[in-house]
């Protein structure tokens, strides 16, 4: 059949993402839905049963992540992969990860119904665990799935209450039988909210992104000295948090003195013992880095590393370091990122091209096979918090990209 008319149905993408929006829903009008919690169970389960409706052939792997397969024409070829995460931050927000899930379903749903036969199989994935805020690191599963990382490892990774990723996956019935490791796959596709506030600025439709940034993540723990605050003199205290304080702000002033091209965050800490007449002891934070170029955030995080040694042997708070992960940056195959420029361009919508400051599944993708992703606007350029918006033209609009990228990319002999 003519495939070039074919649109999704916005109306009914809109109506999955607010169904699915209500698991795990906040007051605030954002989503908790953490990896591998009863809601991210409820939001599976839902996700799979869609998935069966449009006789699609349902695989769970042994990191729970899940694939729906659409036969091809000539089901020998490798498949076109898509997808992104049903997973969401604390206090998230409704669009990031699952419009990609939910784009990726629409459009399959649409080939469906209009009884498209593509050449090549189609299969849409949603990944386990992509943000890491429950278990570090973030796009842990993809990064089994790709050969990255290991999967017992993945298992024993521990959440801030101490269970077990492995123990977890388990628990809610999506340790599956299939083997988490790579086949030869043709293409990936991953569609996702931009997460920042160029699209928005610029007034364009769709982000084409060339690539990720790389992401270096560490912890640091500082050993300080606790005692009653009242009786004991400022003087030859060793208070780790007026350590950590700054270190926070050597982190916070990297960039600059690195003469920019790179960001470097803060993000999370615990203090202990937290309590206001105690001098604090027990200090863990976490420090993230990311940049186009690898070795340039590298050598930012040795200068980094010196000013936090010299901090914590003049304060007297002994520090342990640990180098927790790094995704070196991903430069996206360039044939592809055209095809979502000129996609884009033939429907009608105005587009950019960009890089993403964010981490994705499509990271580790990028190490298997032709990668490219595809971005709408964030509203307010506002993400991993509950205000974080897109417009329904805009969900429709990137799925419609997906959807013809998808046609052209799986009739690729
Ligand atoms: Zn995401």
């Amino acid at each position: 059949m003519e495939t070039s008319k074919l649109r999704v149905k916005g109306a009914r993408l809109r109506a999955s993402l607010e169904q699915m929006a209500q698991i795990g829903a906040t007051p605030a009008g954002g989503v908790h839905r953490l990896a591998l919690s009863d809601e991210d169970k409820q939001a599976r389960d839902l996700f799979v049963r869609w998935l069966k409706e449009i006789d699609l052939t349902a695989t769970v792997d042994e990191m729970g992540n899940i694939f729906g397969r659409r036969p091809g024409r000539n089901d020998q070829l490798p498949p076109v992969m898509f997808g992104s995460h049903i997973d969401s931050h604390p206090k998230g927000g409704r669009f990031d990860g699952i419009l990609g899930v939910m784009g990726a379903l629409e459009a399959m749903r649409t080939i469906h119904e209009n009884g498209v036969q593509t050449e090549r199989p189609l299969v849409i994935v949603d990944w386990t665990n992509e943000e890491g805020s429950r278990f570090a690191p973030a796009m842990v599963s993809s990064g089994v799935w790709s050969g990255a990382l290991e999967r017992d490892w993945a298992y024993s990774r521990t959440d801030i209450n101490g269970k077990k990723q492995g123990e977890e996956l388990e628990r809610i019935g999506y340790k599956g039988p299939a083997p988490a490791k790579k086949w030869p796959t043709h293409a990936y596709y991953e569609y996702h909210i931009e997460q920042g506030p160029t699209l928005e600025r610029l007034g364009k439709t769709i982000g084409a992104p060339k690539g990720i940034l790389c992401l270096h993540w560490y912890d640091v723990y500082l050993q300080g000295e606790a005692n009653q605050v009242g009786p004991t003199p400022m003087e030859g205290r060793h208070d780790a948090l007026c350590a950590a304080a700054e270190m926070i702000l050597a982190a916070n002033t990297l960039p600059d003195r690195m003469k920019g091209n790179m960001v470097a965050t803060v993000g999370e800490i615990q203090n202990g013992p937290n309590s206001r007449n105690i001098i604090p002891d027990k200090v863990h934070f976490t420090v993230d880095i990311r940049s186009w170029d690898d070795s340039h955030a590298i050598t930012a995080w040795e200068l980094l590393k010196k000013d936090f040694k010299e901090i914590a042997a003049r304060r007297g708070t002994p520090i342990r370091i640990e180098e927790t992960w790094r995704c070196p940056h991903a430069p996206f195959n360039e044939k592809l990122v055209q095809r979502v420029l000129d996609t884009a361009q033939q429907l009608g919508y105005s587009v950019h091209p960009m890089v993403s400051g964010a981490g994705h599944d499509a990271s580790y993708m990028n190490q298997v096979c032709a990668t490219a992703m595809i971005f709408v606007p964030s509203i307010g350029g506002r993400s991993h918090v509950e205000v974080e918006n897109t417009t329904w033209e805009d969900c429709e609009a990137g799925a419609n990209v997906l959807l013809h990228c998808l046609l052209t990319t799986a009739n690729e002999r």
